[in-house]
């Protein structure tokens, strides 16, 4: 009966430490996802110059390398 016991108490042990070992590596890849998010590279609408997305200059869902493009595109449109 006591090596049941005991069975029983360490099944239960395995089982939070492998839980936790599963929430532990979840939330790892959340943070890291959360702190670098992947940097998207974007063609410039204008002349084409790849960048990445958080140094563009976003316009109506297309992308542009500076504040000068952006303006050039719009007056043509
Ligand atoms: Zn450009």
């Amino acid at each position: 009966m006591g090596k049941v016991l005991i069975l029983l108490l360490v099944a239960i042990g395995v089982w939070f430490f492998l839980r936790g070992l599963r929430n532990g590596k979840r939330d790892q890849s959340a943070r890291i996802a959360q702190d670098v998010p992947p940097e998207t590279m974007v063609a410039c609408a204008r002349c084409g110059l790849n960048q990445p997305r958080s140094e563009s200059i976003a316009s109506n869902g297309t992308y542009y390398c500076c504040e000068a493009h952006r303006q050039a595109d719009e007056e043509r449109s």
